[in-house]
């Protein structure tokens, strides 16, 4: 298995910036730094701070009565009891970070020993070192040797691990270690209760008393950079250089430090003391520095000061911004205005009157006569004479002449009893010509030596709003700002204005500024404008700005401005605007600074002006509702372009901290990965702004502000190399400027699980083709069997149906025969075979519609046997039988069969014979021939006789209008007739 974490002990940490050599400002004064606090609630093991020191990476340690604490600028993390298994840190009081990355502490007040921290992991020093008890001193040599001041002796720990006891001396035995200071060949100074001492080649010499030392118990001890050496303890603090010993504070000093620019801070009683270039300045509780200072000072290699005390820990630091309140002894901290004259004053004006800043020190400047209250001011404008005008809330215009530095000026008064049309008076502007502009609620009016000049009001074209602001471009054009719109004044006396809904993008313009490329810029109430010949550039909160409502622009002379809001105090580089005008920028980087970065109060105000100043120095004041921001434009760049360090601190997998482990691999059943990282810019931690990246899993970069206490969570990861990037930068974070940007890659191998390996893949799919081919086996087998099945099904289906289909022809046919049967049974006499009573009345019926419709004859004779039941009486019912077919088959064969004759048995031994279309006489004719025939019949009786037979018929024609019931009747009374007239005869009429 391949190593994945290359170069694990990188992991910790990843020092890409080189040491940045920045000091506090030593020309600020105590009040323009800026403190910052942590305490328990913000994650401290305690408030009790006993030691503090920085390591490689760049962390700040700090040891507290409870346990330690790593600080990366915002978060703590802890090593208490609790946090780290196996040992008990309780009481750290001191802590050494090595140059290869480890941090070695003591372990505290109820466990002896040392312990280390390396890589992520802690361990006991090995050999005597690890169980060392009552440890308080901690120093690493210039050699790799660590001096260990311990309650009752001194002891070096050499490179390989041996521990030599060098305190074993009476001077030293018994004795807390309060102070140690390795020097050069192996020599080491001590300070105790009983002094300052020196061990040199093994021998321990009471050096504090050799060279004059005063009594004092030692509490610190260092090089000076301006040589020699510092001591403090319980009697004050002395420089220490070639034999002499000068004093240099005699109040006790718990905690002593040098920095870079050679000012001495001096933990007291009263506060931080600052020793600066003969100055000694005080930052104590007033600072809100609070808490009895404990003897720990340290500063960062970013020349950031740290202060431990029983109250916790303070940072003081020289950010590019910073505050100036009533701390400072500003009367009023609704900060309305401001300008500094030539002698580097700064007036500023709030509602309690005006308070100058002068050399670092805040003054009252009455306004009013004793017992009177100053006004409400409002405005200011510098006076050529050096004087200065202030617009009042309502009084008026004040002027105060110029006085030598010290001194307080006497107020004159320019108010409507002069003829100023209002005493509200939010801008002021001396022009060239010696004239006063004054804007009040009620326009801008013009005054000179005691006279007022000119008023420009409604009347002359001027927007109807109170005046803001009064600003005068390279042309000689005056702008005014008001409460409803903007207007501009030429030299030539023209008003041009701009009004709200009408050519004017906003309501109220706050300021305007006149830049270098001649361009007029406009903050207002909806965003920044740019006045251009076709109207304006009108950018706001949807271009990136923090808010809408801006009141103060400055150009701060390095490419950018600098623009207040109610949301604090932002940066915007020029280069970035002429961007985003000319369409290659989507969004404005802006820089924010806020109270977070030491500002009083991100609210700030306009509305009068000036509400900032840009300072001879470069600096830029603005007028804030807390007091003053101040802000230095070079250190804001610098700090931007500060090199930062990016750390990658942990791997966490489902909960566990990855072992820091040489050969590792992300085991597939991993659930939950989370990358913890950190930037480190102790400067302002909170500027920092990340982005990261898992190539090959994430479709883009994430973005992340400047808490990354979250880490990088990822989940379900896919198996295969994965790369994940962190990137880090100070915001604003434009990603393109690479010289800004640090970045720490690591690769992560992700283990397939057992199911996902080739073998199993190539098995499965083994598995799946055999799978495959028994079913395609299985299924053509059915396949065939079913076509079997189905071709005999089908067959026998056919035979079945042919067999029932014949089955059926046989059953119709027989039917229709039996129908045939039956009609003709219906229609014939079975015994003579001769048509029946039915047939015969069906062709009556036929015959009469004919003879109706067409007028054919028709002939009806009713033929009855003579006397035969005699036959039957004699000869036997059968034999009747006989006779009568024999004369039904005569009557058949001598009527025949042409069409229109008819012959049917129409009763027991009656016959009707039918003749259509044959003429009267023929049809007597063959019904007469009949009877002859019959009668010629010879009839063999069963007993041999022979007899004879005759037959009678009635015969009647079909007359008009008869139907055939009468035909019948006549027929019928015809045949009566021939019976009654002897028989064997026709009767026709
Ligand atoms: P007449 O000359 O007045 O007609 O005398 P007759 O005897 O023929 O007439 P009658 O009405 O008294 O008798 C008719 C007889 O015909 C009576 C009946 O038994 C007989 N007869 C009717 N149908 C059949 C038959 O189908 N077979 C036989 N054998 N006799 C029949
Ligand atoms: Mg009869
Ligand atoms: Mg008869």
């Amino acid at each position: 298995m391949r190593r994945l974490l290359t170069g694990c002990c990188c992991l910790l940490a990843l020092l890409l910036g080189p040491v940045s050599a920045w000091a506090l400002d030593a020309s600020r004064t105590v009040d323009e730094y800026t403190l910052s606090h942590w305490s328990m609630e913000d994650g401290l093991p305690h408030n009790l701070i006993h030691h503090i020191a920085q390591d490689r990476d760049g962390y700040i340690w700090v040891g507290t009565w409870e346990g330690a604490a790593r600080f990366n600028g915002l978060h703590f993390t802890r090593y208490e009891s609790s946090t780290v298994p196996g040992v008990r840190i309780e009481g750290v009081r001191a802590i050494a970070a090595t140059g290869d990355g480890d941090v070695v502490l003591n372990l505290g007040r109820f466990e002896p020993g040392l312990i280390r921290f390396r890589q992520g992991q802690w361990s006991r020093l090995p050999g005597e070192a690890g169980t060392l008890a009552g440890v308080s001193c901690l120093k690493y040599g210039l050699h790799g040797e660590l001096w260990i001041g311990t309650d009752s002796s001194l002891f070096r720990l050499d490179g390989q691990g041996r521990l030599d006891e060098v305190g074993a001396h009476p001077l030293l035995r018994g004795e807390r270690v309060l102070a140690v200071l390795p020097l050069p060949g192996d020599e080491v100074l001590v300070g105790n209760r009983h002094g300052l001492f020196r061990i040199a080649g093994g021998q321990v010499s009471d050096w504090g008393r050799a060279i004059g030392l005063p009594e004092t118990t030692v509490l610190g001890l260092a090089q000076s950079r301006q040589g020699g050496l510092l001591v403090g303890g319980s009697g004050g603090v002395w420089r220490v250089q070639d034999g002499q010993v000068t004093r240099i504070s005699a109040q006790r000093a718990e905690a002593m430090l040098e920095d870079r620019d050679g000012n001495l801070w001096i933990s007291t009683l009263d506060g931080l003391v600052r020793h600066s270039h003969g100055r000694v300045e005080i930052l104590g509780e007033r600072h809100g520095l609070k808490g009895r200072l404990a003897p720990s000072l340290f500063e960062d290699r970013d020349g950031l000061l740290w202060v431990g005390t029983t109250n916790g820990l303070f940072r003081i630091s020289d950010g590019p911004v910073f505050g100036i309140d009533r701390s400072a002894g500003l009367r009023d901290g609704y900060v309305r205005t401001l300008v500094q004259k030539d002698d580097r004053s700064v007036w500023i004006g709030h509602p309690m009157g005006v308070d100058v800043w002068r050399n670092g020190r805040m003054e009252k400047v009455p306004l009013a006569g004793e017992g009177q209250g100053d006004p409400s001011v409002l405005s200011m404008a510098l006076a050529r004479d050096g004087g200065l005008w202030l617009g009042t809330y309502d009084q008026g215009v004040l002027y105060l002449p110029p006085t030598d530095a010290g001194a307080m000026p006497v107020p004159v008064r320019i108010d409507d009893h002069r003829g100023l049309p209002s005493n509200h008076v939010r801008a002021l502007l001396e022009r060239g010509d010696g004239e006063l502009w004054i804007g009040s609620n009620l326009g801008v009016s013009v005054y000179r030596d005691g006279r007022m000049l000119r008023h420009y009001g409604a009347g002359e074209g001027m927007p109807a709003g109170n005046v803001y602001a009064l600003r005068e471009d390279r042309h000689g054009v005056l702008w005014i700002g008001t409460s409803n719109g903007m207007a501009a004044l030429d030299a030539d006396g023209r008003v041009r204005a701009w009004l709200p809904g009408k050519g004017y993008p906003a309501v109220a313009a706050f300021d305007f500024h006149d830049d270098t490329d001649g361009n007029l810029w406009i903050a207002s109430d909806r965003g920044l404008l740019k006045l251009r010949g076709d109207g304006f550039l009108h950018l706001d909160y949807r271009h990136g700005l923090p808010n809408d409502t801006l009141f103060r622009i400055l150009d701060d002379g390095l490419g950018s401005f600098w623009i207040t809001s109610n949301r604090g105090v932002f940066r915007i580089s020029r280069a970035a605007l002429a961007a985003m005008e000319k369409g290659h920028m989507q969004r404005l980087p802006v820089e924010l600074f806020t109270q977070a970065d030491g500002i009083p109060s991100s609210q700030a105000n306009g509305a009068s002006s000036p509400a900032g100043w840009r300072m001879r120095d470069g600096r830029l004041w603005f007028a804030m509702s807390e007091g003053l921001a101040v802000i230095d434009p070079n250190n804001a760049r610098r700090q931007r372009g500060q090199q930062i360090s990016l750390a990658i601190e942990s791997l966490e997998l489902d909960g566990q901290a990855l072992p820091w482990a040489s050969d590792y691999a992300i085991p597939a059943s991993t659930r939950r990965l989370v990358i913890h990282f950190s930037g480190l810019n102790m400067r302002a931690p909170d500027k920092l702004r990340y982005r990261y990246r898992l190539h090959g899993f994430d479709a883009d970069w994430i973005e992340m502000g400047s808490d990354a206490s979250a880490g990088a969570v990822y989940t379900n990861l896919p198996p295969g190399e994965l790369r994940f990037e962190v990137q880090a930068m100070n915001a604003p974070a434009n990603w393109n400027e690479r010289q800004h940007v640090q970045a720490h890659t690591l690769t992560l191998q992700v283990t397939a699980p057992w199911w996902l390996r080739p073998w199993f893949l190539v098995l499965c799919a083994l598995a799946i083709m055999a799978m495959g081919w028994v079913m395609a086996w299985l299924f053509t087998r059915r396949q065939r069997q079913q076509r079997r099945r189905l071709e005999q099904l089908i067959d026998s289906r056919t035979r079945e149906l042919t067999a029932k289909n014949n089955e059926l022809e046989r059953a119709s046919s027989e039917r229709e025969d039996l129908l045939r049967q039956l009609a003709h049974q219906a229609h014939h006499d079975s015994l003579t075979r001769l048509a029946n009573r039915r047939a015969g009345d069906e062709f009556l019926q036929r015959a009469l519609q004919d003879y109706r419709r067409e007028g054919r004859p028709l002939c009806v004779a009713l033929m009855d046997i003579d006397r035969f039941k005699l036959i039957n009486d004699r000869h036997g019912h059968g034999f009747g039988d006989e006779v009568l077919a024999r004369i039904a088959e005569v009557a058949g064969q001598v009527m025949g069969e042409d069409a229109g004759v008819f012959t049917a048995r129409y009763g027991g031994e009656e016959f009707l014979l039918c003749q259509q279309d044959v003429p009267w006489p023929a049809a007597l004719q063959k019904l007469e021939r009949l009877c002859r025939e019959i009668a010629a019949l010879s009839l063999v009786a069963p007993d041999g006789t022979t007899l004879a037979c005759t037959v009678s018929m009635g015969v009647a024609e079909l007359q008009p209008g008869q139907d055939a019931r009468a035909l019948m009747r006549v027929a019928d009374e015809r045949l009566y007739k021939a019976k009654q007239t002897g028989r064997d005869r026709i009767v026709a009429s």
